[in-house]
């Protein structure tokens, strides 16, 4: 009953381009002309995350997966350049799923979105279980860190969404449980047999199934 789930994990800089009017004093002869120009700026925010740093967040999920006998295996890290859907580099569920449909669709296996900033629903990551694809944001402590556990926990909570999992409800009994929605601590990672059935028997873990 195990499984192994190929990943495609993109790099992504969101590219932003701004519009400006300038004025230029154009000088012919004796006389000088202000002129007005159209000139665009375009900013590109980079992901904050190295494909080492990828590869570790992967691994941490497959720590979780472990009981599932479910691991996600990564085929390759892409570093891309993508016009930011609203032209912004703070992206929403909306972007999240403009980037998942278009250029970064899941092939066979899993898409991976990694971005510098995210917005959606799930906190620093999200996931649509029918594109195949989730998203992860690079979340920094105080000093800059990337936080590693957290955003390794919060990975393996997209990977449950993408295997057919939805969220527990907050009751005493589901605090530690990876599927809490909300604000976790990163080392509530655990799974109940139900989740573990429910993930085993999801379209992916089947396809993938070894
Ligand atoms: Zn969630």
């Amino acid at each position: 009953m195990a499984s192994t789930i190929p990943v495609d994990a993109y790099l992504l800089t969101l590219r932003v381009v701004t519009r400006r009017l300038v004025e230029r004093t154009v000088q012919s002869g004796h006389t000088s002309q202000t002129r007005r120009e159209r000139v665009e700026d375009t900013s590109e925010t980079p992901p904050g995350f190295t494909p080492d740093a990828v590869r570790a967040l992967i691994a941490m999920g497959n720590r979780v997966w472990t009981p599932a006998a479910i691991t996600f295996q990564l085929r390759n890290t892409y570093p891309r350049s993508a016009q930011a859907p609203s032209n912004t580099a703070g992206l929403t569920d909306d972007d999240f799923r403009a980037l998942a449909s278009r250029d970064f669709a899941a092939r066979d296996g899993i898409s991976a979105l990694f971005v510098r900033s995210f917005s959606g629903a799930d906190g620093g990551g999200g996931a649509m279980e029918p594109l195949r694809s989730c998203i992860l944001c690079a979340l920094r402590g105080p000093s800059g860190e990337l936080l590693s556990q957290l955003l390794g926990s919060i990975l393996a909570h997209e990977f449950g969404h993408l295997l057919h999992l939805s969220h527990e409800p907050v009751t005493e009994a589901s605090i530690g449980n990876l599927m809490r929605p909300g604000a976790r601590p990163p080392e509530a990672t655990n799974l109940t047999p139900a989740q573990i059935t429910v993930a085993q028997g999801s379209a992916l873990a089947r396809r993938f199934r070894t």
